[in-house]
């Protein structure tokens, strides 16, 4: 677990960070329906609601193939090995993302080459991805961290150029827009996680591939199931990541009410932000930004504060949960200490590792409970300018 020093107060939350009971109570029936009519049929493997998911996910966001698979994390693996991925090749992606973005990578063999983020996105900076392109990538994968699509026509551009796959990590984006687009249809491969606390999330593990290319859909099917079309003959080596048919029926539930969650998502963002305006604290903080052609689902409602640990302990003294995403950047963990990575050669993705700090947002999030996530941070930036003499 995180640092210990707030939670020692033991301060109880006065609501939850996260809530997925509230938002199980309304859907209770339906789910229970889909869960019974998987027991009856007892196909759990490969049940004909695994195929209807295939196509509902496809038509959200617009791929002509989508292909489910275990988690999130097998989707970026399985994308990777389609695209043919290995040893001695290299993929480019940020180390500022949940650590399956660039462990698949390595998964397959082949190297995570780091580019550094955009301070207001905490997406991939295209200014210096040209510059790490070398004759042996392969790939980019953009992770639409937090629901913000990262500026894809630029990694299109270079993705022709350079003839680079693009891997879309929508695993937090699902629904999200870029010039008014889906992600996750406008790479090669768009890869989704149905990990319960993302926005689209299942009763477990869960994650689907959509790709453009007939081939490529092929292969990610054989690929998902030891390579085998026929039982007991496979053309290709593969592995077992299949979608559960409980949860892909489950799944089909939860996404007849996406959009209405992800527009309740929406709302919370701008209820924040007029809060925050109101009390005029946006000198003391960063709110997250999204330009006018982004559609921002809100995963995670992310601010920047340079008195980020401080501020995050104040607010559990109030009562206040919060999060961090991410607290360690993936080019100084153990695990990728083999590419040799120095502190201070991704400086944005550095400070945002700092500086960031998730404020509950969910679909059932009462105003209340915002107007008292924003008076805390308030008190805190006013107690911090008396502190320091500074208004
Ligand atoms: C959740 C997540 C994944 C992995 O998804 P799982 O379903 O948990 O395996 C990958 N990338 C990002 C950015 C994620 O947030």
């Amino acid at each position: 677990m995180g640092i210990m020093t707030a939670s020692a107060r033991a301060v109880k939350p006065r609501f939850p960070f996260f809530d997925l009971q509230v938002q199980f109570a309304t859907i209770r029936e339906e789910v229970m329906q889909a869960v019974e009519a998987v027991f009856d049929s007892q196909q759990f493997i490969q049940g004909p609601q695994v195929e209807v998911l295939e196509k509902e996910v496809g038509a959200y966001v617009n791929a002509p193939f989508a292909v489910a698979c275990a988690s999130g994390t097998d989707a970026l693996y399985l994308a990777l090995l389609a695209q043919g991925v290995g040893p001695g090749d290299e993929v480019i992606t940020t180390p500022f993302t949940f650590v399956a973005t660039a462990g698949s990578i390595a998964r397959t063999g082949a190297t995570p080459v780091f580019v550094d983020i955009s301070p207001d996105t905490f997406n991939i900076n295209v200014e210096l991805i040209e510059k790490s392109i070398t004759s042996k990538t392969r790939a980019i994968i953009p992770v639409h961290l937090f629901g913000l699509a990262a500026d894809l026509s630029p990694i299109l551009e270079f993705a022709a150029k350079y003839k680079l796959a693009v891997i879309e990590d929508a695993a937090q984006g699902i629904g999200a827009t870029y010039h008014g687009q889906k992600v996750g249809n406008i790479g090669n491969f768009g890869c989704f996680s149905f990990f319960p606390s993302k926005n689209l999330g299942c009763a477990g593990d869960g994650g689907m591939v959509t790709a453009r290319d007939p081939e490529m859909a092929k292969r990610l099917r054989l690929l998902r199931a030891h390579g085998s079309k026929a039982k007991y003959h496979s053309e290709i080596i593969g592995t077992n990541s299949r979608l559960d048919t409980l949860q892909a029926a489950i799944l089909s539930v939860k996404l007849r009410h996406l959009d209405t969650w992800t527009s309740a998502r929406q709302e919370r963002a701008k209820i924040y932000r007029q809060l925050f305006a109101e009390r005029k604290i946006g000198d003391a903080i960063t709110l997250p930004t999204a330009a006018s052609d982004y559609g921002h689902v809100y995963n995670q409602y992310v601010i920047r504060s340079k008195h980020r640990d401080s501020l995050r302990d104040y607010l559990q003294d109030q009562g206040v949960p919060t999060a961090i995403y991410y607290p360690e950047p993936l080019h100084l963990q153990p695990a990728f200490s083999y590419l040799g990575y120095q502190a201070g050669s991704m400086p944005e993705s550095e400070a945002a590792c700092e500086e960031s700090l998730a404020l509950p947002i969910y679909p059932e999030l009462r105003r209340e409970d915002q107007e008292h996530v924003v008076e805390a941070i308030a008190e805190f930036r006013n107690s911090q300018s008396k502190s320091t003499g500074r208004n």
